[in-house]
């Protein structure tokens, strides 16, 4: 296995740099390739939990990242329906913090700064047009940039070049469970926004409202809403009152933002589909959204991009040797990612949902905030507790007889929820072991398209 370089990265935002960096630590040769030159901003808001900030720290640049002055959100403000509850959100003794939301042209900024550091050869407002391939392998990258074009060879060429992956395209990498987004997303910063310590993340979910919010770093507050799509007319036709009206009807953030000043432009994403690609082959793999994404309304991509990046870099790490034991290491490290991801990948899409919360899963929490038990609820958001070991079918049933002996809803309507909710269930169940592939025709009808507009204004 002679190439130039051991490994081509193509991307170098959360998934691609630590990756980069953790091979080049390990003495592999590495080439991290982006077309976009930085600090970079990229169409994403931007909190991140527990695990992520422990990669951080274990990377080397937490420290730089808290100097941005992002401040630990500590407390979790959510009201699902006519549930309040506040909770702290759980740290562990060897967790540097909780849970922090740091501006991407920061955050990314230093994580390519540490691959360069690393030793990493990085090629950034350099395009990856496609791979090229050697003896049924992939052999390396065809890049351009201001040098024009040129090949980098390697052993291996991961793609973390996100949703929109030039990789996992040349190398023909199918998509497979899709998830067709039901919402929009609309975000802006403010400044001077008044809150009172602990930082807390606000998560507002009543009838078919959404509302997200927290301060971030350099004193600014991100509040994120996140309407039905059945909304985007309107959106189209006057975004500016439109995101002032979806903010001002969450009366606690309205609160903290009243008195401070918007700063910057409104930024939307206006469709989303979440999916997974195969995401390894003969000579290259794919890491963080390029080989999975999922609803962002749980904000769980940049803690998962780091996370597989430290998985990806052992793998590699101990694959490098022959082609069949680099293949077989791959191969491995998908299945992981497969397993690792499946579970919250449902149930992102369920609180992306558009629609009430089914009053079942509404009941479950309630009866989790009366034990004072909501800690484990964020320790699904900290992916230390699966969904599925938090709404547990016991939790379902025992909701279910709660709701039917309260005769506060259409008995039938409970039942048939409770049903459904099962039955989706199993079926997810199949599909995590056998997939339904794009190409398949399973999608068919269902707009899987990503429509992304940013700053409408
Ligand atoms: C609206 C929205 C809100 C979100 N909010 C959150 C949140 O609050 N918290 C959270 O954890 N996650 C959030 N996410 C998800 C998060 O943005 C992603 O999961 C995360 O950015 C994945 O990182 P990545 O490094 O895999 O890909 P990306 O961040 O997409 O980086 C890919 C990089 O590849 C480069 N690239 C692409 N094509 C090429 C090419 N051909 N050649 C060279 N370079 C290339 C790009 O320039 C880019 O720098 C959100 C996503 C969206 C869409």
């Amino acid at each position: 296995m002679h190439a130039a370089f051991d490994v081509v990265v193509a991307g170098g935002r959360c998934a691609g740099s630590p990756l980069a960096t953790l091979l080049a630590r390990e003495g592999l040769s590495v080439a991290l390739v982006d077309r976009a030159a930085f600090p970079s901003d990229t169409l994403s808001t931007h909190i991140f939990q527990n695990e992520g900030a422990k990669v951080l720290e274990r990377l080397g640049v937490l420290d730089k990242v808290l100097a941005s002055g992002a401040p630990w959100i500590e407390g979790n403000d959510a009201r699902i329906d006519g549930l309040r509850t506040v909770a702290s959100i759980p740290r562990r003794s060897d967790d540097p913090g909780t849970w922090l939301c740091v501006r991407r042209p920061v955050l990314d900024a230093l994580l390519l700064e540490a691959a360069a550091e690393a030793g990493v050869e990085v090629h950034t407002s350099t395009r990856v047009t496609g791979v090229v391939e050697r003896d049924g392998r992939v052999s390396g990258v065809r890049v351009s940039g201001e040098g024009g074009e040129r090949l980098l060879e390697a052993t291996l060429v991961v793609g973390a070049d996100g949703r929109g992956s030039a990789v996992a395209r040349s190398t023909g990498a199918r998509s497979y469970n899709l998830i067709p987004g039901q919402r929009f997303a609309i975000w802006a910063y403010h400044e001077g926004a008044t809150w009172s310590p602990p930082a807390t993340l606000f998560f507002h979910r009543w009838d078919d409202e959404l509302v997200i919010a927290c301060p971030a770093d350099s004193g600014l507050f991100l509040v994120v809403v996140v309407p039905p799509l059945e909304r985007l007319a309107r959106f189209r036709a006057g975004p500016e009152a439109f995101f002032e009206a979806h903010v001002a009807a969450c009366e606690p953030v309205a609160a903290i933002v009243d008195g401070g000043r918007r700063v910057g432009k409104l930024q939307a994403m206006l469709r989303w589909t979440g999916y997974f690609r195969e995401s390894a082959g003969p000579g290259w793999a794919l890491v963080g959204d390029a080989g999975h994404f999922k609803d962002p309304t749980p904000g769980q991509g940049i803690s998962d991009a780091l996370r597989q990046a430290e998985r990806l870099a052992s793998a590699i790490v101990a694959g490098m040797g022959t082609t069949a034991s680099l293949d077989d290491a791959m191969a491995t490290w998908w299945r992981w990612r497969d397993d690792d991801a499946a579970e919250m990948a449902w149930f992102a899409g369920d609180l992306g949902r558009a629609g009430p919360v089914p009053p079942v899963l509404v009941e479950i929490l309630t009866e989790l905030a009366a034990k004072g038990e909501m800690g484990s609820f964020l320790e699904v958001m900290n992916h230390r507790a699966k969904p599925s070991e938090v709404l547990t079918p016991g939790r379902l049933a025992s909701a279910t007889g709660r709701l039917l002996k309260s005769g506060e809803h259409p008995r039938r309507q409970v039942l048939r929820q409770t049903k459904d909710i099962m039955a989706e269930e199993v079926h997810r169940q199949r599909l995590n072991k056998h997939p339904a592939y794009a190409e398949s025709g399973a999608y068919e009808g269902a707009d899987t398209d990503h429509e992304v507009v940013v700053n409408p204004t």
